[in-house]
């Protein structure tokens, strides 16, 4: 029997995933992720993490085919790390370490490209040519798979629906140094600046008064009918949805995936997104399905070993 592993380090903690080529998860383990100096233990501890779920699973770190490592920064097409500063790396070879350490091949992969791939192998996309995936978290980021392989272009900056431009009179800028990108408006931080707002200018909300409101917050006082944050989770959907048909009109995927913290929101989000997305998209890709990921945050792990898989 052969094997593949995935890994996700992430700022606080290390998954590891241990699967069959077929894509069974047979063990699964995590260990903290130590920043200290600079980081330098990380690779140590997730190589050391891996021999220890191999042994716990009974299978010979020899039948291991491929590891795959996600990171949270940008990895280059030369395979090495640019920097994650979350870790405490700057330009790190992660993949050539632990190959040294563990004696098995491995790749780098960024995890948000990792969580991408991983639910159109084993998760909401599974068995789909093509997929689009957009994380709606503190920044909105995305990622188009298709053949199993994720398409990051020229600079890497494939994908990036999260930076493509919405308002062009928007006067507050971006964490990319523009103004006016979906990430503004789409992100939690973009729906509570918008409920901030609505709030101090005095319209009357169940949430005036509270000193701290999570994206969460806005969401479950929308579903409850509260006016204030229906009309923003109303104006999120309507332009994350006309930002997917605008996607559509690019690389017409098989399915969107909406991942990240504010996919919680679950049905509620869907369905106004996908009204907003039928309204919008030419007619050819009216059908194509939107749904919420499924992997959770154990995605990455399975997308990092995917890379190591042939798709058709
Ligand atoms: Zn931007």
């Amino acid at each position: 029997m052969r094997y593949i592993a995935g890994i996700d380090i992430g700022g606080t903690t290390i998954k590891l995933g241990l699967f069959t080529l077929y894509g069974m998860l047979i063990g699964m383990d995590s260990v903290p992720t130590d920043i200290s100096d600079k980081g330098s233990r990380i690779i140590r501890d997730a190589a050391d993490g891996l021999k220890k779920l191999a042994d716990a699973s009974s299978v010979d770190l020899d039948d291991i085919e491929g590891v795959g490592i996600g990171v949270p920064g940008p990895v280059r097409t030369d395979g090495l790390v640019n920097g994650c500063v979350n870790l405490g790396w700057g330009l790190t070879d992660a993949a050539g370490e632990f190959s040294l350490l563990s004696g098995r091949p491995a790749k780098a992969i960024n995890d948000a490209n990792a969580a991408a791939l991983g639910e159109t192998w084993r998760g909401s996309a599974a068995g789909a040519a093509s997929a689009f995936f957009v994380t709606l978290g503190t920044g909105v980021g995305g990622a188009f798979v298709s053949g199993g392989k994720v398409i990051t272009g020229t600079n890497g900056a494939g994908g990036e629906i999260g930076h493509i431009t919405v308002n062009r009179t928007e006067t507050a800028y971006c964490s990319c140094g523009r103004r006016g990108c979906l990430e503004q408006y789409v992100s939690a931080t973009g729906i509570l600046r918008a409920v901030r707002a609505a709030l101090d200018a005095g319209e009357p909300s169940n949430l005036s008064g509270l000193q701290k409101i999570t994206g969460k917050d806005v969401f479950d006082a929308a579903k409850n009918g509260d006016a204030l944050c229906l009309k923003a989770v109303d104006n999120v959907c309507g332009i994350l949805g006309e930002a997917l048909a605008m996607t559509a009109c690019i690389v017409d995927p098989d399915i969107f995936i909406i991942g990240g913290g504010l996919s919680g929101a679950g049905d509620f989000l869907i369905e106004k997104v996908t009204e907003s997305y039928k309204e919008a998209v030419m007619y050819p890709c009216r059908d194509t399905p939107i749904v919420a990921a499924s992997l959770g945050n154990e995605a990455g792990m399975y997308g990092a070993a995917a890379q190591w898989l042939k798709f058709d």
